[in-house]
């Protein structure tokens, strides 16, 4: 069974798509607006200064409040306590104008990190961290549309739902098992009614059970590890993977972001593949606004 998308290899567009969504929550967010008197508001925490996660403060704020979602920065040192950090959630949760909160991870290494996500208030969860709403997506039915849901695979699906195609039955291999992407995917993916496969470090035969997919999704965090005949004649795939490597160009070493697929050699085969960058990145930050309106919406309907 493939996709069924003929033979071009099509570019699944993250930086349209996200465009989409994030124009679609604007207009639903002056709607609120009109309608409450108020706007959803997003506490943004990071501790400490790692390079990567200031660059996804800055990309995730930016992008906040250009759809109208206030943004509350807690920008704390890196010598904050876990202790500190506990009683700072606690502060959000119980603001009324904060509707959603987001860690930026990782934190630093004195401080436990499940515990400060479970410490978030599960109803201002905005990265869909939580237990709770970790459960609640896996025995969610269907439709559930006032889910929070974790951002990143989130984002996949909308991509995949793109390509207009029935998602039933289908065969879909995930591989990496993390909370944050691959056992959210899967859960998703079986919510659609694919047959699920989740691979991981100790899967044996890895290439073979890709070849048996109709969709890929890669979320392991290694360059190019997905080889181009891994993946079957038509099949679609999304690639999570963000590997910054070095690579020469015209003469010169310089840094390049690559994905988890070799994206040359599985665009012979694949009848759509996301691109990195440009791929899942901007859907991430898409989904975060969504989940912050929806934890709007749930408390203000
Ligand atoms: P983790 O390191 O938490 O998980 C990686 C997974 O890959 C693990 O389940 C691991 O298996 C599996 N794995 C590692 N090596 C292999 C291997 N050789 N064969 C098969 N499976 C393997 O990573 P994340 O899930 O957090 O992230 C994955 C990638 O996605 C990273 O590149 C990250 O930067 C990127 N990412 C991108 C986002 C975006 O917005 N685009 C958002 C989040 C992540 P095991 O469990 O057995 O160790």
């Amino acid at each position: 069974m493939n996709i069924g998308r003929g033979n071009l290899t099509s570019l699944i567009n993250g930086n349209e798509i996200a465009q989409n969504l994030r124009n679609e929550l604007k207009e639903e967010i002056d709607d609120l607006k009109i309608k409450t008197g108020k706007v959803p508001g997003l506490a943004v925490v990071q501790v400490g200064n790692v390079a990567a996660s200031s660059v996804y403060v800055k990309a995730k704020t930016k992008s906040a409040k250009e759809v109208g979602i206030d943004v509350f920065d807690h920008h704390l040192p890196e010598e904050t306590t876990e202790e500190e950090l506990l009683k700072i959630v606690n502060t959000l949760n119980n603001q009324d104008k904060v509707n959603g909160i987001l860690v930026q991870l990782p934190l630093p290494k004195n401080i436990n990190e499940q515990l400060v996500l479970d410490s978030i208030h599960p109803e201002k969860d905005a990265d869909g961290f939580h237990p709770l709403n970790v459960g609640k997506l896996s025995i969610a039915s269907h439709n559930d549309e006032n889910l929070l849901i974790p951002c990143t695979p989130y984002g996949c699906l909308i991509m995949l739902k793109s390509l207009g195609v029935d998602l039933s039955g289908k065969n879909a291999v995930v591989i990496g098992r993390s909370n944050i992407v691959g056992k959210p995917m899967a859960q998703l993916l079986l919510k659609e009614s694919c047959t699920v496969t989740i691979a991981h470090s100790r899967t044996k035969n890895i290439d073979e059970v890709c070849k048996k997919a109709d969709i890929v999704i890669a979320a392991v965090g290694r360059p190019k590890m997905v080889k181009g005949d891994w993946i079957k004649k038509e099949a679609v795939v999304i690639d999570v993977g963000i590997n910054r490597i070095k690579s020469e160009v015209e003469g010169e070493i310089k840094n390049k972001l690559v994905g988890d697929v070799d994206f040359d050699e599985a665009s012979k085969n694949a009848s759509a593949i996301t691109p990195v960058p440009g791929g899942v990145g901007p859907m991430t930050i898409a989904c975060l606004l969504r989940n912050t309106t929806i934890a709007f919406k749930n408390k203000n309907q």
